[in-house]
């Protein structure tokens, strides 16, 4: 078997792979290239495969940079199934939709695809469940809990004659965290392919709850506004959760209004509310009776009206708004409200990548410039660090090391560095083990 890298090779988005046997070829997933210039150019290009070859398409889970590139799939002539679970279903549903809206709204971005693109692809889908193996030519594919976001998977794939096992990990969870059930390991496989996102990191431990605790407290003896720029999947609901946690345990007031001020994220959290079966077993037991995404004096922003009446509001209030990195979305036009006062606290709850407002600001920014408006930062600027859901450096070698007979680690989905540094550990730890690294279009025989 040959496996082609077409994405998230010495780089984290972009996520492809396209892996050949005697007569069946499977992709596994098809995310977008996120990021500046040349590293977006590239979801133009029609990947250098044999597509009659094509058989199947497995997607492991919604999020863009491992889905973002489906609609193109009908561009190509692939009328073939596309694997994936029902809640990666679901999501990948608003995740797709959302990006046609934007590529259509701004006019910097590249149109890859249209709404009617997404609908046709979306006909090809076919839902799997956990850990139900089922045929596609000669593999036999098996998808397992990878803990990571709502429906995440990780894929085994078995060639039936040789017996021979590969697994690729998707994204890994930061498990066991908050919401979902823990990442369930693969007991068995040759070759593992594997991601390297926080390859040379060992995340800190978990203190959101305390953080935003302090930062609750301190808004509300200060009549202050919060604004906490989140993404839409699993943040968002992460963080709804702690705030329905805090207000039932009286650490916050029940009438503090917390706003959910992005339309994606409102429907996404509609989408979790569907599947507590994939729930971990404290949240699910919860969800028996009470909604974990509800409480009270939260305001669901579902139109613009809605968002932009919370400037005219006095008093403390929490506001959670899109985009993420603050590069687009409605938390810019809080920032504009709000941000020259010193009683706004601004959280950051992930990643800012470099050349998004989020990161200008959390570098120190003291003025910033929005549409035309000067603004002088008087906002205190928090970081909350430990809400990654993706594994760390310790995470993902205890996943391997679950895994009976690997002889080959693939190392994928990560900046160069962290790759290296993981790289090296796994051969300290797994001596005898076969490391790659491979580079985009580079192709390795498995
Ligand atoms: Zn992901």
């Amino acid at each position: 078997m040959k496996i082609k890298f077409l994405g998230a090779a010495s780089m984290v988005t972009g996520s492809c792979y396209f892996l050949t046997g005697e007569k069946t070829g499977l992709m596994v997933d098809y995310g977008m290239f996120q990021g500046k210039g040349e590293d977006v150019g590239l979801n133009m290009i029609k990947p250098d495969i044999d597509f009659d070859l094509l058989t199947a398409v497995v997607l492991t889970h919604a999020h863009l940079d491992h889905c973002g590139r489906l609609p193109l799939l009908i561009r190509y002539g692939f009328r073939g199934p596309i694997f994936m679970t029902e809640a990666t279903k679901a999501l990948v549903e608003l995740v797709l939709y959302d990006s046609a809206k934007l590529a259509k709204e701004e006019e910097s971005k590249a149109v890859l695809y249209t709404d009617e693109d997404v609908e046709k692809i979306l006909k090809q889908v076919e839902v799997v469940e956990y850990d139900k193996p089922f045929m596609v030519g000669e593999f036999e594919l098996t998808f397992s809990d990878a803990g990571h976001i709502l429906g995440s998977a990780t894929v085994l794939v078995e060639e039936k004659s040789s017996g021979e096992r590969i697994s690729f990990s998707g994204d890994l969870g930061n498990t066991p965290e908050p919401l979902l059930d823990p990442t369930h390991w693969v007991k068995k496989a040759d070759v593992a392919v594997v991601e390297s996102t926080y390859g040379d990191e060992i995340h800190e431990p978990r203190d959101e709850v305390e953080e935003l605790t302090k930062i609750i407290a301190e808004a509300e003896a200060e009549k202050g506004t919060v604004i906490i720029p989140s993404f839409s999947l699993q943040r968002s609901q992460e963080i709804l959760y702690i705030f329905d946690q805090l207000k039932k345990q009286g650490k916050m007031a029940v009438e503090t209004p917390v706003f959910l001020d992005s339309p994606m994220a409102i429907k996404a959290t509609d989408v979790f509310r569907e599947f507590p079966n994939l729930y971990n077993r404290k949240l699910r037991n919860q969800a028996k009776t009470d909604d974990p995404f509800d409480f009270p004096s939260l305001v669901l922003c579902d139109t613009i009206e809605k968002s932009r009446q919370i400037k005219n509001m006095i008093g403390t209030k929490i506001i959670v708004a899109g985009s993420g990195m603050m590069s687009g979305g409605r938390v810019i036009h809080h920032a504009i409200s709000f941000l020259g006062d010193p009683k706004t606290q601004l959280i950051f709850v992930g990643y800012q990548a470099e050349g998004t407002l989020g990161r200008t600001i959390e570098d120190g920014a003291e003025k910033i410039n929005i549409w035309g408006n000067e603004i002088t930062i008087k906002a205190k600027v928090k970081e909350i660090k430990s809400m990654s859901s993706h594994a760390d450096q310790r995470q993902i070698l205890t996943w391997l090391g679950k895994m009976e007979g690997l002889s080959h680690v693939i190392l994928v989905h990560g900046e160069e560095l962290p790759r290296l540094v993981l790289a090296e550990k796994v051969r300290q730890e797994f001596p005898g083990v076969k490391v790659d690294l491979p580079m985009l279009h580079d192709e390795i025989e498995v």
